[in-house]
């Protein structure tokens, strides 16, 4: 996609919450190059495995400030906020393995952090607009929730109802705290919320952390862990820099509104490693197929995949319908197989994988 500059007006303050997250970083690099000045979030600047790679873009038209928040402390923000006429709230724990506590780990920060973010933009005068990065995880919790669909396609008209504190408890986080955003926007005037909701995001990133679930997902994938095979499982998948953009885009497009599902395909595990293998089948130990169903249910419990989980979504097909993130953001999708081989090439850059 093209510069979007003819889009935006210059110069404005924005607040990106988790500024050193995977997403979130891509946004914070697209508004400084708009120069746009930029106040990033992280939990703790004494981190520089998290911020480093924020601190080498201070070469870009837009300024760049860092504020230390943390969702769970009130008024954490309101330093940050000051100025801001947007506020873009990405942060928000997205892991799905070795969850011990799901209400302490995932719906408390998901939830009071949202109601944390937006009540300072309450009390903050110059916010005109919030972002929030939801998720598809706010629209289906199963992939058997398709089956109640024509076409088994998912829409923004959707909210996911399958998930639960004890199942997907990562979906029921964004959807809760999805709800509660909606909640307090319309309980005001003042500012405006637009929200994005990513289906699976993959692609290169700007830094060499390796705690997101999508790096580590694409670590599996290429790195050998997963060589012996990969179970009949469905994602929507989009290129982390058309999901910055539609964040850019829906914080300036002066008619953005609503819920946007961000998704440039759905693709299996297996059809995901062929792209790669016509690349890298040589060089890397991708996936050899497709594990038999009977192995995926005595296995999966041994990698966190409960049998319930296995039950409604091994095999199932479905869809998602991007067509208003085309229509009304103007979203140019990367093809999967550019955004596979471009996150493959960053990791063996980065030296991650060999
Ligand atoms: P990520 O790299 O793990 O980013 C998560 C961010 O949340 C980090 O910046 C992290 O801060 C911050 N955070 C977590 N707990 C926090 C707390 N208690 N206080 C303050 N900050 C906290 O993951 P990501 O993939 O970029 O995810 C960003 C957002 O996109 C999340 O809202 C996620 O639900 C959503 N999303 C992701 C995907 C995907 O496939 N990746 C798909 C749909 C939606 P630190 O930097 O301090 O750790």
């Amino acid at each position: 996609m093209g510069p979007i500059l003819t889009l935006l007006d210059m110069g404005k303050t924005v607040l990106v919450t988790g500024g050193s997250g995977y997403i979130a970083s891509w946004i914070v690099k697209y508004l400084l190059e708009e120069g746009h000045n930029v106040h990033a979030t992280v939990r703790s600047l004494q981190s520089e495995e998290k911020v480093a790679h924020l601190k080498g873009l201070e070469n870009l038209p837009g300024k760049l400030s860092l504020f230390e928040a943390d969702l769970l402390k009130d008024g954490s923000f309101d330093e940050a906020m000051k100025g801001c006429e947007i506020v873009i709230h990405t942060a928000s724990p997205f892991f799905i393995k070795g969850l011990k506590d799901a209400q302490k780990q995932l719906i408390d920060p998901a939830l009071q952090g949202t109601r944390n973010v937006l009540n300072t933009a309450n009390r903050c005068s110059d916010v005109k607009r919030v972002v929030l990065t939801s998720s598809v995880a706010a629209i289906m919790g199963d992939n058997v929730d398709a089956l109640q669909k024509s076409n088994q396609t998912m829409d923004e008209s959707d909210w996911n109802r399958s998930s639960s504190l004890k199942h997907q408890p990562y979906s029921y986080s964004k959807t809760v705290a999805e709800e509660e955003a909606w909640k307090i926007a319309k309980a005001q005037n003042r500012w405006q919320l637009v929200v994005i909701n990513p289906a699976f995001v993959m692609g290169p990133s700007l830094s060499r952390r390796m705690d997101g679930t999508s790096v580590q997902f694409m670590h599996d994938l290429v790195g050998g862990p997963l060589k012996s095979g990969v179970p009949d499982l469905t994602f929507g998948i989009v290129d982390v820099r058309d999901v910055a953009r539609a964040h850019v885009l829906a914080a300036f497009k002066a008619d953005a509104s609503g819920r946007h599902l961000l998704c440039a395909d759905t693709k299996t595990f297996v059809e995901l490693a062929n792209i790669l293998k016509e690349r890298y089948g040589k060089t890397l130990p991708l996936p050899r197929g497709q594990l038999p169903t009977f192995m995926v249910y005595l296995i999966g419990p041994l990698f966190g995949l409960s049998w319930d989980f296995l039950k409604k979504n091994l095999g199932v097909r479905y869809k998602l319908d991007n067509s208003r993130s085309i229509q009304d953001l103007g979203i140019v999708y990367h093809p999967i197989a550019d955004t596979l081989c471009d996150h493959v090439e960053q990791m063996k850059e980065a030296g991650i994988i060999g």
